[in-house]
């Protein structure tokens, strides 16, 4: 195939008329049949890329991604499509799952998605041979790296796949953030057959980064806003902080509201969506606004708390600007918040003991046996465990963290699991029932019409939407439903909102459990790198912002131009390629020998006052240092 019926099938199903910058490369590498790492900033368009070429070729593509929610999104948009898709998760009973894999193998599916920890499961690994595999993509491809910021330990097993499928099957790591360091890592622990990284610039240059340190964040929130116009986001680590920040830009005149993981799903649709629309102005949200935002007309996006890590900065204010236009990232900073940060990471790594009391309680919490527990799937509710057995909620929470990152278990966030219902018997023996029991027929009418599959498999179903369609009351639907289970005309799997945990591992004895010291230090120094960076990067005013991110994604670039940095050194009145002249003929001369100001003035061929202007600057920001005798020094 070529380029223009890949261009054909972008068309026919989404209504794009071109591919995004990379897509193109990647569609072109991996219908070659070669191992693919992609890497393209969020909203770069990474889905089309294995969802093209799933659709170019027959058989079924193999979508593996850690977030469950957004796994359901996809599939639902899929579906939309008439792209016949699939999920798998840890939030679906073993029957469900053994009858999506049958019908991916039997039925003409394109898509299946599932969570990472499946692979490791028996019933999967018996059954992804079966399937007439075209692809494999690894979306959020960075989890499967100690040295990322976001390490899944059920990534490392994604490998093990190659066991069990075709090696002519290619596989594509998607991400939008590595650093160069990472990027190995990806395609050594997915086992590329060669090296093939395919990147796009991560340089956003219509976005102007800006480090405001401020004492008073909210004045300076309100008089910015008042200033500038258009729709933003502001960033906030909490959630109690999260209403409190709009409360105050309401009571401001500006229009805003909050959003975070606590409110109802109902709640969360709405508010994103009044938003979306530009009924909202601002939404001050913490980290869990992001998902499946499509909005590209953004025009700031504010971080009120400073993140732990330049790769969530970086995602983060990059929602700002999608449309091309000129947006602004702004990351407001007080020495306050560098020592918060740095509490942070002494709580956020509890001794060792600790971590082994917290793996013991939560094992007799959810009643494991030692030896047992292996690829169990537990709902889990951490407010509960910390209430029944006193302990502290955030060295709890981390030391939670810890044992994932040990790869003893894992945790997915809150899941919304729809009501279910699979009719066990056949539609003949249903229509005697019928008839036999006219109280039932109604509403099992009422079910047929609004659901179809459900005679051959597990069919989620809404019980609000089904209200709305009778002029039954929630409390009868719900007999009718447990009243049919218990007849065994239906199987009903109620609804229900739950955090789970996965256990890798089976438990252990505490003095098995190994917590070597050298893998804690090791994962906490890379740790401590990660935020010096994320502070270096507010602290500095010397280094152009957009080039010191980029620098870190092993990027080289220019200066923007833009930053709050780069302003500065424009307000010299020297255009940014006459100042970096200078600056290259001072550094040279200082590298050589220490003369003073007026020396050093007459060693440079440029007009005085000019080098004047930069020399003040550079002994502003401490990038030349002067000695006793006021002799220069380059302090590099
Ligand atoms: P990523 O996973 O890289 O963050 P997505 O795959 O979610 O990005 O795509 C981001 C947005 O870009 C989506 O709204 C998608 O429909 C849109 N998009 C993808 N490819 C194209 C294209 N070729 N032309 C126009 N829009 C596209
Ligand atoms: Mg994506």
């Amino acid at each position: 195939m070529n380029i223009e019926s890949y261009r054909q099938i972008l068309t026919k199903y989404w209504g794009f008329s071109s591919f995004k910058p990379l897509q193109e490369d990647i569609i072109r590498s991996v219908t070659e049949g070669r191992d693919t790492l992609g890497l393209m900033p969020t909203g770069g368009g990474k889905s089309i890329t294995f969802q093209v070429p799933a659709l170019a070729q027959e058989g079924i593509c193999l979508v593996i991604t850690p977030l469950i929610a957004l796994m359901k999104d996809q599939v639902n948009r899929l579906n939309e499509l008439e792209i016949k898709s699939i999920a798998i998760h840890s939030g679906m009973t073993g029957e469900e799952i053994d009858n999506a894999l049958e019908n991916c193998i039997f039925g003409d599916y394109k898509f299946l998605y599932i969570s990472p920890e499946r692979i490791s499961t028996r019933i999967f690994q018996a059954r992804v041979a079966r399937l007439n595999l075209s692809l494999v993509a690894i979306d959020e491809a960075h989890c499967i790296s100690q040295w990322g910021y976001d390490f899944r330990p059920s990534y490392l097993k994604i490998a093990s796949l190659r066991e069990y499928i075709s090696d002519k099957v290619p596989f594509l790591a998607l991400t939008a953030s590595a650093t160069p360091q990472v990027i190995d890592d990806i395609m050594k622990k997915l086992a590329f057959r060669e090296k093939n990284v395919l990147k796009t610039s991560f340089n956003r240059k219509n976005i102007s980064y800006l480090v405001r340190k401020v004492d008073d964040k909210g004045t300076y929130l309100i008089k910015t806003l008042m200033k500038t116009g258009g729709s933003g986001i502001v960033y906030v680590r909490s959630r109690k902080r999260c209403k409190e920040v709009a409360e105050l830009l309401v009571y401001n005149g500006i229009s805003a509201d909050f959003y975070h993981a606590g409110l109802t799903d109902e709640l969360r649709d709405k508010k994103q969506a009044s938003w979306t629309t530009g009924e909202t102005r601002v939404i001050v949200a913490t980290n869990a606004f992001g998902m499946g935002i499509d909005k590209s007309e953004v025009r700031f996006v504010i971080h009120w708390d400073i993140p732990d890590c330049i790769e969530s900065y970086f995602q983060e204010s990059g929602r700002a600007g999608r449309d091309g236009k000129p947006a602004f990232a702004v990351l407001l900073y007080t020495p306050a918040d560098k020592s918060r940060l740095l509490d942070n990471l002494r709580k956020k790594y509890p001794p060792v003991e600790k971590i082994k009391d917290i793996y013991e309680a939560l094992c007799n919490y959810l009643q494991v046996p030692l030896g047992s527990g292996k690829d169990i799937v537990f709902e889990f509710n951490m407010y509960d465990f910390v209430a029944k057995f006193r302990l502290p909620v955030i060295e709890t929470y981390n030391s939670l963290q810890f044992l994932q990152r040990e790869g003893y278990m894992e945790f997915t966030e809150e899941i919304n699991n729809p009501s279910r219902v699979h009719f066990i018997v056949s539609r003949d023996d249903l229509y005697k029932f019928q008839v036999a029991n006219e109280s039932f027929d109604g509403f099992i009418k009422l079910l047929l019409r609004s659901y179809t599959g459900m005679f051959s498999e597990f069919v989620p179903i809404n019980e609000e939407a089904l209200l709305r369609k009778s002029a039954a009351t929630r409390e009868t639907i719900y007999q009718y439903l447990v009243k049919l289970s218990s007849l065994n005309i239906i199987r009903y799997i109620p609804g229900k909102k739950s955090a789970l945990v996965i256990f890798t591992e089976e438990r252990l004895v505490r003095k098995a459990l190994m917590i070597s010291p050298d893998n804690y230090l090791n994962v906490k120094e890379k740790y401590e790198i990660r935020l010096d960076k994320m502070i270096g990067y507010a602290d500095s005013d010397t280094h152009c912002r957009s080039v010191y991110l980029l620098d870190y994604f092993g990027e080289e670039s220019d200066r923007c131009g833009t930053c709050d940095v780069c302003r500065e050194r424009n307000e010299l009145e020297l255009s940014k390629y006459e100042f970096d002249l200078i600056l290259d003929e001072i550094k040279s001369v200082l590298i050589e020998k220490n003369p003073d100001a007026e020396e050093l003035v007459k060693l440079i061929d440029y007009p005085e006052d000019r080098v004047i202007k930069v020399i003040r600057w550079l002994l502003d920001h401490n990038k030349i240092l002067p000695d006793r005798d006021h002799k220069l020094t380059w302090n590099s």
